[in-house]
């Protein structure tokens, strides 16, 4: 295994020194809760299934982001759970009173956790009440939505960040590290696939099967991680891709949007990843990063918790990774919270969502065409490496 690399290493490998701020540089673990009074307060809108599992729980366990409100469609669910996690009845809004947040001191961020093509429209709502917006992936189901979205956190003077937890989750950045530091010669291939089986009978998936409300099924929900992966594995851009689709219209899942889809994406320096997504197929949420001396597995890549990092060099698989440590949830709330406070510079934000879609479109154009190639190099570069700036606790 490599020797971990040093910080000051870290940040010249991904040349984002002039981002990083002092705090940043703090390990989360060594940095103790604030109190409550301190934390920066969040407003959760839509009170479905992530909100409910991993969010609501994560922020019960976050350093320095609390939950603050709750907006929901569903008054009798919204009061329970504002009991349930301490809040007042005052701290509960209907999409339809949503624009009373503005005069709500407690909340500083809203996190939009809707189905994808209700994400613009709460996303400005947010902004025209002065708040800041961290948003679900995918950004949006449009790109005019997207932009529009950029635009209205420009005009509120307020930050907008995607909801990337794979950008704060610890083994995914322990694998960026590495292939910074080229401990295992340069990138040639990636290889990802994320997919599950998609069911009907799951409220959750009929939106998602949806072609309005989802903006591409399979894709925008589980292929967009593999689209961000090969991105941030690398810190570069692709420049072109091809793509191919296979459905099965006879399939009432996919009456709307397509089930598996496979892309290849060119990068400038050479590397050619390999993506797959579907609808239809046994869950998997796995990356492979094959260099000159070895390959990097991750499988599973993307889950919650329990992901599982193999390093196979020169054909023998090294002694297994420590399982990563903390939740990538309450990581990602209090990075935002971070940002907010001006403690911590922006890793993923609106640019990141809208180049994803940009992508994601290019995909499907490509698909249309049964693989014709689509130029992609747009000249959008990101920002700031993950890898040089977003600590985790350690396992
Ligand atoms: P759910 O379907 O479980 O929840 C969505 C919630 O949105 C509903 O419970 C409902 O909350 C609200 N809602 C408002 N209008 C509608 C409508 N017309 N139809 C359905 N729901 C509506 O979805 P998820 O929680 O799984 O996903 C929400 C978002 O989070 C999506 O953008 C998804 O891509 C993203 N996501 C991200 C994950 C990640 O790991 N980062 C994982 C899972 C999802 P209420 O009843 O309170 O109004």
């Amino acid at each position: 295994m490599p020797s971990r690399p040093s910080r000051r290493d870290l940040i010249a490998a991904a040349g984002v020194a002039a981002a990083l701020a002092p705090a940043a540089a703090k390990a989360q673990a060594q940095e103790p809760a604030m109190p409550t009074s301190d934390k920066i307060g969040f407003a959760i809108v839509g009170l479905g299934k992530l909100s409910l599992n991993q969010l609501i729980p994560a922020l019960k366990i976050a350093k320095g982001a609390r939950l603050a409100a709750v907006v929901s469609g569903h008054p009798e669910k919204a009061k329970r759970v504002a009991a349930e996690n301490g809040l007042p009845a005052d701290a509960v809004y209907g999409y339809d009173d949503y624009d009373r947040i503005a005069k709500d001191p407690r909340i500083q961020v809203v996190y939009i956790v809707l189905p994808n093509s209700m994400h613009a429209e709460h996303t400005i709502k947010a902004f025209k009440a002065g708040k800041h917006v961290l948003c679900e992936k995918p950004m949006a189901t449009t790109l005019a939505d997207a932009e529009a979205m950029i635009a209205a956190a420009k005009a509120a003077d307020r930050h907008l960040m995607i909801a990337y937890r794979c950008h704060y989750e610890a083994q995914n950045l322990d694998v960026m590290r590495r292939l910074r530091t080229r401990s295992m010669g340069k990138v040639r291939q990636i290889n990802t696939t994320m997919g599950r089986q998609a069911d009907l009978s799951d409220p959750s998936d009929v939106w998602r099967l949806d072609g309005k409300m989802s903006g591409g099924g399979a894709l925008g929900d589980m292929g967009v991680y593999g689209v961000n992966a090969a991105r941030y594995l690398l810190n570069e851009e692709p420049v072109a891709v091809q793509a191919w689709a296979q459905t099965d219209r006879s399939d009432p899942r996919f009456k709307e949007t397509e089930d598996l889809i496979n892309w290849q994406f060119r990068f400038p320096s050479g590397v050619i990843a390999n993506g797959s997504t579907s609808f239809a197929y046994a869950p998997t949420m796995a990356f492979e990063v094959i260099c000159e001396q070895g390959r990097l597995v991750a499988d599973p890549a993307a889950f919650y918790g329990g992901n599982r990092l193999t390093v196979v060099k020169g054909g023998q698989a090294l002694p297994p990774v420590p399982a990563p440590a903390g939740d990538q949830f309450a990581r990602e709330m209090d990075w935002m919270a971070d940002v907010v406070r001006g403690k911590a510079p922006m890793v993923s934000p609106g640019e990141e969502g809208l180049q994803d879609m940009r992508l994601m479109q290019a995909i499907l154009e490509s698909a249309a065409k049964d693989g014709a190639t689509v130029k992609t190099d747009w000249g959008y570069r990101r920002a700031v490496d993950p890898a040089g700036v977003v600590d985790v606790a350690k396992a």
